[in-house]
Protein backbone atom coordinates (compact mmCIF):
# COMPACT_ATOMS: atom_id res chain seq x y z
CA UNK A 1 0.00 0.00 0.00
CA UNK A 2 1.31 3.36 -1.11
CA UNK A 3 3.62 5.02 1.61
CA UNK A 4 1.86 3.15 4.28
CA UNK A 5 -1.64 4.94 3.70
CA UNK A 6 -4.87 3.18 4.28
CA UNK A 7 -6.76 4.41 1.31
CA UNK A 8 -10.80 5.28 0.74
CA UNK A 9 -11.60 5.12 -3.22
CA UNK A 10 -14.89 6.47 -4.46
CA UNK A 11 -15.39 7.01 -8.00
CA UNK A 12 -15.99 10.32 -9.45
CA UNK A 13 -16.53 10.09 -13.24
CA UNK A 14 -13.01 9.16 -14.19
CA UNK A 15 -11.31 10.63 -11.25
CA UNK A 16 -10.57 8.77 -8.41
CA UNK A 17 -10.57 10.73 -5.13
CA UNK A 18 -8.70 8.80 -2.26
CA UNK A 19 -6.51 9.80 0.91
CA UNK A 20 -4.05 7.84 -1.21
CA UNK A 21 -0.89 10.61 -2.00
CA UNK A 22 0.87 11.33 -4.69
CA UNK A 23 4.53 10.23 -3.95
CA UNK A 24 6.34 13.24 -5.89
CA UNK A 25 4.67 16.42 -4.24
CA UNK A 26 2.32 14.52 -1.29
CA UNK A 27 -1.16 15.85 -3.17
CA UNK A 28 -3.91 13.99 -2.37
CA UNK A 29 -6.85 14.66 -4.37
CA UNK A 30 -8.09 14.53 -8.29
CA UNK A 31 -5.41 12.06 -9.07
CA UNK A 32 -6.52 10.29 -12.17
CA UNK A 33 -6.52 6.50 -12.76
CA UNK A 34 -4.63 6.16 -16.31
CA UNK A 35 -4.61 2.24 -16.22
CA UNK A 36 -5.08 -0.89 -14.72
CA UNK A 37 -1.91 -3.05 -15.04
CA UNK A 38 -1.72 -6.45 -13.92
CA UNK A 39 -2.60 -5.72 -9.20
CA UNK A 40 -1.45 -1.81 -10.45
CA UNK A 41 -3.17 0.96 -10.98
CA UNK A 42 -1.46 3.93 -12.43
CA UNK A 43 -2.06 7.31 -11.67
CA UNK A 44 -1.65 10.75 -12.65
CA UNK A 45 -1.05 13.30 -10.43
CA UNK A 46 -2.57 16.73 -11.53
CA UNK A 47 -0.38 18.27 -9.33
CA UNK A 48 3.15 17.67 -10.64
CA UNK A 49 2.33 15.68 -13.73
CA UNK A 50 3.80 12.57 -12.56
CA UNK A 51 2.13 9.13 -13.71
CA UNK A 52 3.04 6.63 -10.84
CA UNK A 53 2.30 3.21 -9.65
CA UNK A 54 -0.32 2.17 -6.53
CA UNK A 55 1.37 -0.17 -4.81
CA UNK A 56 4.78 1.73 -5.72
CA UNK A 57 7.12 -1.22 -4.31
CA UNK A 58 10.63 -2.43 -6.18
CA UNK A 59 10.86 -5.87 -6.81
CA UNK A 60 14.49 -6.43 -4.87
CA UNK A 61 17.66 -7.46 -6.87
CA UNK A 62 16.32 -10.99 -7.12
CA UNK A 63 13.87 -9.76 -9.63
CA UNK A 64 16.19 -7.77 -12.05
CA UNK A 65 18.92 -10.94 -11.51
CA UNK A 66 16.54 -12.93 -12.88
CA UNK A 67 14.81 -10.45 -15.54
CA UNK A 68 15.57 -11.65 -19.17
CA UNK A 69 15.92 -8.13 -20.48
CA UNK A 70 18.41 -7.17 -18.01
CA UNK A 71 20.29 -10.50 -18.58
CA UNK A 72 20.80 -9.89 -22.28
CA UNK A 73 21.77 -6.21 -21.49
CA UNK A 74 24.34 -7.10 -19.53
CA UNK A 75 26.34 -8.63 -22.73
CA UNK A 76 24.32 -6.58 -25.42
CA UNK A 77 24.87 -3.08 -23.95
CA UNK A 78 28.94 -2.11 -24.82
CA UNK A 79 28.49 0.90 -26.10
CA UNK A 80 27.59 4.26 -24.37
CA UNK A 81 24.01 5.32 -24.72
CA UNK A 82 22.33 8.62 -25.83
CA UNK A 83 21.89 10.01 -21.84
CA UNK A 84 25.38 8.95 -21.42
CA UNK A 85 26.36 10.97 -24.68
CA UNK A 86 24.61 13.98 -23.28
CA UNK A 87 26.68 14.24 -20.34
CA UNK A 88 30.22 13.06 -22.04
CA UNK A 89 29.63 15.74 -24.84
CA UNK A 90 29.88 18.63 -22.18
CA UNK A 91 33.44 17.43 -21.43
CA UNK A 92 34.66 17.99 -17.40
CA UNK A 93 32.78 21.03 -16.98
CA UNK A 94 30.93 19.16 -13.81
CA UNK A 95 34.05 19.37 -11.07
CA UNK A 96 36.25 16.20 -10.52
CA UNK A 97 34.69 13.41 -8.22
CA UNK A 98 31.71 11.67 -10.06
CA UNK A 99 29.75 9.38 -8.54
CA UNK A 100 27.34 6.95 -10.81
CA UNK A 101 24.35 5.42 -9.07
CA UNK A 102 22.91 2.44 -11.08
CA UNK A 103 26.37 1.86 -12.79
CA UNK A 104 25.63 -1.05 -14.15
CA UNK A 105 28.64 -2.90 -16.37
CA UNK A 106 30.63 0.55 -16.53
CA UNK A 107 30.45 1.97 -20.11
CA UNK A 108 29.97 5.36 -19.07
CA UNK A 109 32.46 5.18 -16.07
CA UNK A 110 34.87 4.19 -18.09
CA UNK A 111 34.40 7.26 -20.30
CA UNK A 112 33.54 9.66 -18.04
CA UNK A 113 37.20 7.78 -16.54
CA UNK A 114 38.47 8.55 -20.27
CA UNK A 115 37.60 12.72 -19.89
CA UNK A 116 39.26 13.06 -16.41
CA UNK A 117 36.56 12.55 -13.38
CA UNK A 118 37.67 10.46 -10.65
CA UNK A 119 35.57 7.99 -10.82
CA UNK A 120 32.82 5.67 -8.29
CA UNK A 121 30.23 3.63 -9.40
CA UNK A 122 27.43 1.27 -7.27
CA UNK A 123 25.29 -1.06 -8.59
CA UNK A 124 23.43 -3.68 -7.06
CA UNK A 125 23.00 -6.45 -9.46
CA UNK A 126 27.34 -8.24 -8.38
CA UNK A 127 27.62 -9.91 -12.26
CA UNK A 128 27.28 -6.12 -13.42
CA UNK A 129 30.38 -5.18 -10.67
CA UNK A 130 32.41 -8.13 -11.96
CA UNK A 131 31.96 -7.28 -15.74
CA UNK A 132 33.14 -3.03 -14.91
CA UNK A 133 35.99 -4.49 -12.87
CA UNK A 134 37.20 -7.27 -15.36
CA UNK A 135 35.49 -5.84 -18.32
CA UNK A 136 36.77 -2.29 -18.04
CA UNK A 137 39.40 -2.64 -15.50
CA UNK A 138 37.48 0.03 -12.77
CA UNK A 139 38.28 0.24 -9.40
CA UNK A 140 36.33 1.79 -7.39
CA UNK A 141 32.77 0.41 -8.46
CA UNK A 142 30.87 -1.29 -5.83
CA UNK A 143 27.78 -3.86 -5.59
CA UNK A 144 25.75 -1.39 -2.30
CA UNK A 145 22.90 0.41 -1.99
CA UNK A 146 23.37 4.14 -2.14
CA UNK A 147 22.33 4.76 1.98
CA UNK A 148 25.47 1.94 2.38
CA UNK A 149 27.99 4.00 0.09
CA UNK A 150 26.76 7.24 1.82
CA UNK A 151 27.10 6.06 5.51
CA UNK A 152 30.51 4.59 5.02
CA UNK A 153 31.99 7.89 2.89
CA UNK A 154 30.53 10.07 5.44
CA UNK A 155 33.52 12.99 4.83
CA UNK A 156 33.48 12.08 1.04
CA UNK A 157 31.14 14.60 -1.14
CA UNK A 158 30.99 14.26 -4.99
CA UNK A 159 31.21 17.15 -7.32
CA UNK A 160 28.41 15.86 -9.85
CA UNK A 161 26.31 12.34 -8.94
CA UNK A 162 24.83 11.43 -12.19
CA UNK A 163 21.80 8.79 -12.03
CA UNK A 164 20.76 7.65 -15.48
CA UNK A 165 17.25 4.95 -15.50
CA UNK A 166 17.23 4.68 -12.31
CA UNK A 167 14.79 6.91 -10.70
CA UNK A 168 11.64 5.43 -12.46
CA UNK A 169 12.95 2.25 -10.60
CA UNK A 170 12.44 3.94 -7.10
CA UNK A 171 9.87 3.32 -4.50
CA UNK A 172 10.39 6.48 -2.65
CA UNK A 173 11.76 8.79 -4.93
CA UNK A 174 12.20 11.97 -1.81
CA UNK A 175 14.15 9.60 -0.13
CA UNK A 176 16.71 8.73 -2.82
CA UNK A 177 16.92 12.91 -3.64
CA UNK A 178 17.82 12.90 -0.35
CA UNK A 179 20.34 11.08 -0.51
CA UNK A 180 21.57 12.05 -3.29
CA UNK A 181 21.49 15.60 -1.72
CA UNK A 182 23.50 14.19 1.12
CA UNK A 183 26.56 12.67 -0.67
CA UNK A 184 26.66 16.27 -2.87
CA UNK A 185 28.89 18.93 -2.57
CA UNK A 186 26.98 22.64 -2.22
CA UNK A 187 26.58 23.52 -5.59
CA UNK A 188 27.16 20.10 -6.81
CA UNK A 189 25.51 18.43 -9.93
CA UNK A 190 23.19 15.62 -10.91
CA UNK A 191 22.95 14.46 -14.24
CA UNK A 192 20.25 12.16 -14.75
CA UNK A 193 17.83 10.43 -18.02
CA UNK A 194 14.54 8.74 -17.22
CA UNK A 195 12.16 7.43 -20.53
CA UNK A 196 10.36 10.30 -21.81
CA UNK A 197 6.87 9.47 -21.85
CA UNK A 198 5.72 11.51 -24.21
CA UNK A 199 7.74 9.80 -27.00
CA UNK A 200 6.31 8.90 -30.20
CA UNK A 201 7.08 4.93 -30.18
CA UNK A 202 7.22 2.74 -27.31
CA UNK A 203 9.78 -0.04 -27.60
CA UNK A 204 9.51 -0.40 -23.64
CA UNK A 205 6.14 -2.49 -23.73
CA UNK A 206 5.76 -4.21 -20.30
CA UNK A 207 9.10 -2.86 -19.57
CA UNK A 208 7.44 0.49 -19.16
CA UNK A 209 5.19 -1.41 -16.47
CA UNK A 210 5.54 -1.74 -12.41
CA UNK A 211 7.30 -3.75 -10.79
CA UNK A 212 9.75 -2.43 -13.33
CA UNK A 213 9.12 1.09 -13.83
CA UNK A 214 6.87 2.52 -10.96
CA UNK A 215 7.20 6.25 -11.86
CA UNK A 216 6.56 7.75 -15.92
CA UNK A 217 7.80 11.26 -16.10
CA UNK A 218 7.90 14.25 -18.68
CA UNK A 219 9.99 17.27 -18.87
CA UNK A 220 7.61 19.43 -16.69
CA UNK A 221 6.94 16.58 -13.80
CA UNK A 222 10.68 16.37 -13.60
CA UNK A 223 11.28 19.47 -13.72
CA UNK A 224 8.97 20.31 -10.69
CA UNK A 225 10.08 17.17 -8.79
CA UNK A 226 13.99 18.50 -8.81
CA UNK A 227 13.10 22.26 -8.60
CA UNK A 228 10.77 21.40 -5.26
CA UNK A 229 14.10 19.92 -3.84
CA UNK A 230 16.40 22.60 -3.90
CA UNK A 231 17.90 22.06 -7.44
CA UNK A 232 18.29 24.32 -10.28
CA UNK A 233 18.03 22.98 -13.96
CA UNK A 234 20.69 23.82 -15.70
CA UNK A 235 19.57 21.82 -19.01
CA UNK A 236 16.43 19.81 -20.03
CA UNK A 237 16.12 17.63 -23.45
CA UNK A 238 14.60 15.55 -25.23
CA UNK A 239 15.40 13.19 -28.07
CA UNK A 240 14.17 13.12 -31.46
CA UNK A 241 13.19 9.25 -33.18
CA UNK A 242 16.64 8.39 -35.21
CA UNK A 243 16.96 5.10 -36.93
CA UNK A 244 18.34 3.79 -32.92
CA UNK A 245 15.00 3.84 -31.70
CA UNK A 246 13.20 2.87 -34.74
CA UNK A 247 15.08 -0.61 -34.73
CA UNK A 248 14.61 -0.57 -30.62
CA UNK A 249 11.23 -0.41 -31.71
CA UNK A 250 11.00 -3.02 -34.04
CA UNK A 251 12.77 -5.20 -31.84
CA UNK A 252 10.30 -5.66 -29.53
CA UNK A 253 7.80 -5.83 -31.93
CA UNK A 254 9.23 -8.22 -34.22
CA UNK A 255 9.83 -11.36 -31.63
CA UNK A 256 10.78 -15.05 -32.83
CA UNK A 257 11.28 -16.06 -29.59
CA UNK A 258 14.54 -18.16 -30.31
CA UNK A 259 16.58 -15.89 -28.04
CA UNK A 260 13.85 -15.92 -25.37
CA UNK A 261 14.08 -19.91 -25.29
CA UNK A 262 18.07 -19.91 -25.16
CA UNK A 263 17.75 -17.53 -22.08
CA UNK A 264 15.10 -19.98 -20.48
CA UNK A 265 17.51 -22.92 -21.04
CA UNK A 266 20.44 -20.74 -19.89
CA UNK A 267 19.14 -20.08 -16.76
CA UNK A 268 17.85 -23.72 -15.91
CA UNK A 269 21.02 -25.00 -16.28
CA UNK A 270 22.78 -22.01 -15.11
CA UNK A 271 24.84 -21.92 -18.04
CA UNK A 272 26.71 -18.31 -19.24
CA UNK A 273 27.47 -19.69 -22.75
CA UNK A 274 23.82 -19.81 -23.38
CA UNK A 275 23.16 -16.76 -22.70
CA UNK A 276 26.02 -15.43 -24.53
CA UNK A 277 24.30 -17.58 -27.44
CA UNK A 278 21.17 -15.66 -26.89
CA UNK A 279 22.95 -12.40 -27.04
CA UNK A 280 24.95 -13.29 -30.34
CA UNK A 281 21.35 -13.43 -31.97
CA UNK A 282 19.52 -10.67 -31.17
CA UNK A 283 23.17 -8.65 -32.01
CA UNK A 284 22.43 -10.45 -35.29
CA UNK A 285 18.86 -9.72 -35.27
CA UNK A 286 20.24 -6.07 -34.67
CA UNK A 287 22.75 -6.01 -37.52
CA UNK A 288 19.68 -7.00 -39.85
CA UNK A 289 17.07 -4.27 -38.51
CA UNK A 290 19.89 -1.70 -38.74
CA UNK A 291 19.94 -2.19 -42.67
CA UNK A 292 16.31 -1.83 -43.20
CA UNK A 293 15.99 0.93 -40.41
CA UNK A 294 18.97 2.78 -41.91
CA UNK A 295 17.51 4.37 -45.73
CA UNK A 296 14.55 6.12 -43.25
CA UNK A 297 17.10 8.39 -41.22
CA UNK A 298 16.63 11.06 -43.45
CA UNK A 299 12.59 10.89 -43.15
CA UNK A 300 12.94 10.54 -39.48
CA UNK A 301 15.38 13.34 -39.54
CA UNK A 302 12.22 15.78 -41.17
CA UNK A 303 9.92 14.19 -39.02
CA UNK A 304 11.24 15.33 -35.28
CA UNK A 305 8.97 13.04 -33.09
CA UNK A 306 9.99 13.10 -29.83
CA UNK A 307 11.76 10.12 -28.68
CA UNK A 308 11.94 7.86 -25.75
CA UNK A 309 14.82 9.94 -23.84
CA UNK A 310 14.68 12.58 -21.56
CA UNK A 311 18.08 14.27 -19.97
CA UNK A 312 18.30 16.89 -17.32
CA UNK A 313 21.08 18.12 -15.38
CA UNK A 314 20.65 20.37 -12.75
CA UNK A 315 22.48 21.70 -9.78
CA UNK A 316 21.99 21.83 -6.20
CA UNK A 317 21.36 24.83 -4.42
CA UNK A 318 22.59 24.76 -0.85
CA UNK A 319 20.45 26.85 1.87
CA UNK A 320 21.92 30.05 2.04
CA UNK A 321 21.66 30.83 6.15
CA UNK A 322 20.90 34.44 7.11
CA UNK A 323 23.87 36.28 7.83
CA UNK A 324 23.89 37.41 11.78
CA UNK A 325 22.17 40.79 12.19
CA UNK A 326 25.23 42.89 13.81
CA UNK A 327 23.91 44.20 17.22
CA UNK A 328 25.91 47.07 18.82
CA UNK A 329 27.57 45.30 21.38
CA UNK A 330 28.59 42.51 18.29
CA UNK A 331 29.90 45.54 16.38
CA UNK A 332 32.20 47.16 19.37
CA UNK A 333 33.56 43.38 19.68
CA UNK A 334 31.73 42.41 22.48
CA UNK A 335 29.59 39.81 21.06
CA UNK A 336 30.52 36.31 19.87
CA UNK A 337 31.09 36.71 16.28
ZN1 LIG B 1 2.15 15.03 -7.56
Amino acid sequence: MLLGLKKTVTHTRNIEMSVMQCPICCERSGLNLVEVWKDYKLYNCPSCDVVFSDPMKNPGAGWYGESEMYMLGKVLHQKAAWYHNQFLQDKKVYGVELLDVGCGTGIFLKESQRLGYKITGIDFDRENIRIAHEHFGLREVFPITLEELIASYQNKKFDVITFFEVLEHIDDPNNFIKLIKTGLKPGGYVALSVPNRERFLDPLGKGDYPPNHLTRWNSHSLTYFLEKRGFEIIKIVTNKINTDELMGYLRAKIRFRIAHKLVQKGRAYNDPAIICRAATLMKIKDTALKLVTMPLAPILRLLKLQGGGLYCVARFKPVVSKPLALTPDRVRGKGNL
